[in-house]
């Protein structure tokens, strides 16, 4: 969502040195079938930013076998979910404007990868967040918890 900033986040990651990147920056794969890779990630909320990459090392489309990202406090999953879906495929199955979401990727296809970066700082220690993908169906099996150190 805002990659004006990878510059300044590779610039601190520098200075910061390698443990710190690895705590900034969390890869998540998914493919051809319905999973993440992760069904648990820590978010520092000391890193300037956190960047997420979402890698899809299957085959098929977005069309038929999308995946996205999406954070939401575990609350409001439900709700985001349900609307998400709704949005369809032009809105990357996120309702517009939708503030329930925190963070969201676009719909990804085999092939492909996409990164976003927010602030961890925004994140509430100890809180209940959950991510998963609002392809249509996918979350029932596509989701996980997100945790804030
Ligand atoms: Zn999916």
């Amino acid at each position: 969502m805002k990659r004006s900033l990878t510059g300044a986040v590779a610039a601190a990651l520098l200075l910061a040195g390698q443990t710190f990147a690895q705590t900034c920056a969390v890869t998540i794969d998914v493919k051809d079938t319905l999973g993440f890779s992760a069904r648990q990630i820590s978010v520092d909320r000391r890193c300037a930013e956190f960047s997420l990459t979402l890698r899809h090392i299957g085959t098929q489309p977005a069309g038929s076998m999308g995946h996205n990202w999406v954070l939401t406090r575990a609350e409001d999953f439900e709700g985001a979910v349900q609307d998400g879906q709704r949005a369809g495929f032009d809105n990357q199955f996120v309702k517009p404007g939708d503030t329930r979401v925190l963070a969201a990727t676009r719909v990804i296809g085999g092939g492909e990868q996409t990164t976003i970066s927010f602030d961890p700082s925004r994140l509430e220690p100890g809180g209940d967040y959950t991510y998963f993908c609002s392809f249509p169906a996918h979350f029932v099996q596509m989701q996980g918890k997100l945790l804030v150190e």
